[in-house]
């Protein structure tokens, strides 16, 4: 009789199906550890893949998420204002940032005594420049 029930949630989720973040089994995001954070391809820059154990009851969920509702969760953990930091992800504005593009900045160092006087060696540095749809910009070493 319980076939067939209407909104009865049917398997383990199909393709594209965007759970809340949140312990199906304690019914609330307040013990989940958040272990990964991945880019979803195809997918707009707010849906990424969540993975996270819950520190209640153990329970591991990984799903498409919403960015909104991560930082959510990650934001009241550790609040650093609108940039949420989760490992190479970076958070702002609600969306994951997209990487534009990568820069070499050119650190100039004197090198120490044995060289000629004024000889100087260009050190270059990789970085990643991230973005946000509010301009907000960030560069990170690669
Ligand atoms: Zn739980
Ligand atoms: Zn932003």
């Amino acid at each position: 009789m319980a076939l067939g029930f209407p909104g009865f949630r049917s398997g383990a989720g199909g393709p594209g199906r965007i759970s809340p973040v949140m312990c199906e089994h304690c019914g609330t995001d307040r013990h989940l550890d958040i272990k990964a954070v991945t880019d979803l391809p195809d997918h707009p820059a707010d849906v990424v893949v969540a993975s996270y154990t819950c520190g209640r009851c153990g329970l591991f969920s990984e799903h498409p998420a919403r960015v909104a509702d991560l930082s959510m969760v990650l934001g009241r953990r550790e609040q650093t204002g609108d940039l949420l930091i989760f490992g190479w992800h970076y958070l702002h504005c609600g969306e994951l940032m997209k990487k534009t593009g990568s820069e070499l900045r050119r650190l100039s160092a004197s090198v120490s005594s044995d060289s000629a006087p004024g000889d100087t060696r260009d050190v270059y540095l990789s970085t990643r420049v991230l973005k946000c749809r509010c301009g907000f910009r960030l560069e990170v070493p690669e």
